[in-house]
Formats: structure tokens, C-alpha cells, sequence
């Protein structure tokens, strides 16, 4: 059970049958409790591989391209591209991290509509050739710093501008100009793409404005002479198989009616949340506590447990890995580390914060939880999509450490899958670990 190290870990603990990940959460917070009591992240790198099979069977005709802001951390890229995916990049960093990975640049989508201009000429040196456009501002940079760019031409859709508030891509009213634009400065345009959030409502409807949209551009594309074959249907699932499935109702009937397999038109999606959500947990500490009694008791002379209400300290919270909230995202309540828990005990209405006394600090309002005690652990699932770049530089300690792990019975399938420790996975080491 060795692995406990300052820097990122490149270590996977290779769990032997019977282990579970809560076996591994408990075994690192031992290991905590003699130290300094840090949050720490633990990764199952086999539910990127569940998820990736559940893609494939759900979803057969549309490639995966993996948005890399979703999670970058290494195992994360090294998985996914032993597992075939592709990579959408928003900016130089994004794609020199995913080059280094040995990802090859045909694999690579340039993403962002206002792209900077070294990020423009970093994609040409590299062979990056698909690139996302949406404007003739933004058309005239890349025909100055890389003409044998290939275009995917960002089209607008109302969920995406509803969940965004922004303009976002172009309408197809400007279409004709933006095309005739490209046809002008000899710059390449060879598909579409788009966004449905999965906060959109009205799944069919919102997939059937966009991908009529999409025909329509594929054929003012294919009237000026361009090559059209690339259909890019974005984001927006949430990582349920029901909800994959729910997308798919919706969008196969508008594949087979204006894409059909015989139109050569390759289809990608960009599953970012999908693969990652489930795949990591996180671990926090309370640090601190307060009772909100809402009645005195004055018999008793003290508090009535039956109306406490508790508010919690943990050490972590928005300006750490819970920044998602600050997105608008809810966080799902924690599970409590099973140590505290006896049978009888009640639950009680308690919040969540995190150490900053901050007011945009709170991270779950309100959820039933026993009664802790500062030094309890908290565990929250479903942690695998971070806002920005990394767990460890998001966290109020300098460094969060994850810890990777894979069962053994998901490291035979990864293996079957094509992903190997000594060629993808190679800065990576194994250790078995039991209980
Ligand atoms: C973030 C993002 C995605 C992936 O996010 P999901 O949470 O998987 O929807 C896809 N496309 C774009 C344009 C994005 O910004």
C-alpha cells in the first residue's frame, strides 16, 4: 500500500479481486489520519473504460472526441488515446499536453472560436489541421497563419446560446457570406459543428433545428466546390447511460434522414463529462463546526437535538476542487466516511462549506447527514470533471494527490481494449494492492 507521494502520482494501484474503492478511500484516509488530514482525489481509471464500451454500444457511428479542459490530468489522456479517442484542444497547452501523450495530430481538433494567434501558428507547426471557426475575423487570421487548415465551422443553436447567454458560432444567415469568405481566401471548410448542453430540455427538438442546420451548410458547402465531410455533434452528456440513450432516440432518425452512412459523412461528438465524470471521488475533511439550534429548550436548559441544524467546515471548497459551483453547478450530498456512522443515530439538516468563510463559499446547501465531529471525512462522487486544469492547482494545499486505480478484472478488459503499461501507458508503474 505504498504510493503516498507529494507530486502527482503516476503510480496505479492494481486492486486484486474483492478490493473495492471504498477498500482504497479507507486505506489512504488511515494513511491521513497520521498525517496532516488532506483531501486527496482517487481515480478508477476502469470506469473510463466501462463508459468508453457504453459509448460504443450505445452510440456506434459517432467517434469520441474527448474535450481535454474536461480533465487533463495524465492518466486520463493516456487511457482515452490508448482507447482510440480523438481530442478536442482549446488552446497551445491543451495540445502540446496531448501531443506529448503521442497523440496523433489527425486526432486533434482545434477548438475556440476567438483562438490566439500563436495558438494558430502552433497547430501548423504541429500538423494540427482541423481547427473551429465561426468568423471572417477569425477565418482571416487562419488563411494568414495556416492556409491548409481544414474548417469546422462552429453553427449556433439556441440551447447553446440559452445556457451560455452569448452569441455562439454563426447563424446560418451568415452562412453564405462565411463560406463564400473561406472560398476566397483558399482556406479549406470540411464539416460543421455544434453544442446542445444537457441542460437543454427539449432534447429532439433542439437536435432537429441543429442538425437541419447542418444539412443546409453541408449544401451551400457542397455548391461552392468544399468537400464536406465532417459532421460534429458537440457535448452535453451527462455520463447516464439513460441519457446517452435519450440522445440517441433523437438524433438517429436525423443521421439516417440527412446523413445517411452512404453520405461518407464522418459523425464525432465530443463526450467530455461522459467518460470522466464517475471516474474520480474525492475525499475532505471537516475542519470546523456549528450548531444552528433553531429552538432553545428550556427545560432541558439546553439544545433539543431534535431541531439542531449543523454547519460544516471542510477543507476544501469553490476555490478548490468544487469549482464547478461557482459554475452554476449543483454538488451532489457527500457520503460519510463509514467510520462515524452507528446504526440508531439520526440525521439532521446540515450545510456544507468550504474553509474560506466566504459567502460564495458554500458548496451543498442543505443535506441530511448524521451529526459529525471535526476530523469526519466526507466522500463526493461524480468529481472527474474539473473547470480548469488540474486537481493540484485548484486546491487550497498545494498539491491534491490522486490516487489512480483500476481493478484487476477492469485492467484484463483495458488490456483486451488495446491499453498497455509499456507503450501508451508508459510513464505510469503498477502496484498491487490488497487489504
Ligand atoms: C466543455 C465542452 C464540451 C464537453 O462538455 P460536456 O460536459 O461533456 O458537455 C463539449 N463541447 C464544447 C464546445 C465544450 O465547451
Amino acid at each position: 500500500m505504498k504510493g503516498l507521494v507529494d507530486k502527482p502520482s503516476y503510480i496505479i494501484e492494481l486492486l486484486e479481486r474483492g478490493v473495492t474503492l471504498e477498500d482504497v478511500i479507507d486505506g489512504h484516509i488511515c494513511e491521513q489520519a497520521l498525517v496532516e488530514k488532506s483531501a486527496f482525489v482517487v481515480g478508477d481509471l476502469g470506469a473510463l473504460m466501462r463508459q468508453h464500451v457504453c459509448w460504443q454500444s450505445a452510440v456506434p457511428r459517432m467517434q469520441p472526441y474527448y474535450p481535454v479542459k474536461c480533465n487533463s490530468s495524465p492518466a486520463v489522456i493516456e487511457v482515452l488515446a490508448s482507447l482510440g479517442l480523438g481530442f478536442i484542444c482549446a488552446n497551445k497547452t491543451e495540445a502540446s499536453l496531448v501531443l506529448e501523450h503521442g497523440v496523433s495530430p489527425e486526432n486533434i481538433i482545434l477548438s475556440g472560436v476567438c483562438k490566439q494567434l500563436a495558438h494558430i501558428k502552433h497547430a501548423a507547426k504541429n500538423n494540427i489541421q482541423h481547427l473551429v471557426c465561426e468568423n471572417e475575423a477569425e477565418l482571416s487570421k487562419i488563411s494568414r497563419l495556416h492556409p491548409r487548415a481544414k474548417l469546422l465551422l462552429q453553427l449556433t443553436t439556441e440551447a447553446h446560446a440559452a445556457e451560455t447567454s452569448m452569441a455562439f458560432g454563426f447563424s446560418l444567415k451568415s452562412c453564405r457570406h462565411l463560406l463564400e469568405a473561406a472560398k476566397e481566401l483558399g482556406v479549406e471548410v470540411v464539416g460543421v459543428t455544434f453544442h446542445i448542453p444537457s441542460s437543454c430540455q427539449d432534447l429532439p427538438q433542439a437536435y432537429s433545428h441543429a442538425l437541419s442546420d447542418a444539412r443546409c451548410v453541408f449544401d451551400m458547402g457542397l455548391d461552392l466546390g468544399f468537400n464536406m465531410n465532417i459532421l460534429d455533434i458537440g457535448g452535453g452528456f451527462t455520463g447516464s447511460e439513460g441519457q446517452l440513450k435519450q440522445v440517441e432516440c433523437a438524433v438517429r432518425p436525423l443521421l439516417e434522414a440527412y446523413f445517411p452512412p452512404l453520405s461518407g459523412v464522418q459523425v464525432l461528438a465530443q463526450p467530455g463529462s461522459f467518460y470522466v465524470a464517475s471516474a474520480f471521488s474525492l475525499a475532505v475533511n471537516v475542519v470546523g463546526k456549528k450548531v444552528m439550534n433553531r429552538h432553545w429548550d428550556s427545560l432541558t436548559q439546553g439544545m433539543n437535538n431534535e431541531d439542531a441544524e449543523f454547519l460544516y467546515h471542510m477543507n476544501e471548497g469553490v476555490y478548490g476542487p468544487f469549482s464547478r459551483k461557482l459554475l452554476g453547478n449543483c454538488i451532489a450530498a457527500p457520503s460519510v466516511h463509514k467510520h462515524v456512522l452507528c446504526a440508531e443515530e439520526g440525521v439532521y439538516p446540515s450545510s456544507l462549506w468550504g474553509p474560506s468563510l466566504d459567502q460564495l463559499d458554500q458548496v451543498v446547501e442543505r443535506c441530511l447527514l448524521p451529526e459529525l465531529s471535526v476530523g469526519d471525512w466526507l466522500c463526493f462522487s461524480n468529481m472527474g470533471v474539473c473547470g480548469l486544469e488540474e486537481f493540484s492547482c485548484l486546491s487550497s494545499s498545494p498539491q491534491l494527490p490522486v490516487y489512480y486505480t483500476v481493478s484487476t478484472c477492469d485492467w484484463y478488459r483495458m488490456q483486451g481494449a488495446g491499453v498497455a503499461l509499456d507503450s501508451a501507458m508508459k510513464n505510469f508503474s503498477m502496484v498491487r494492492y490488497s487489504v
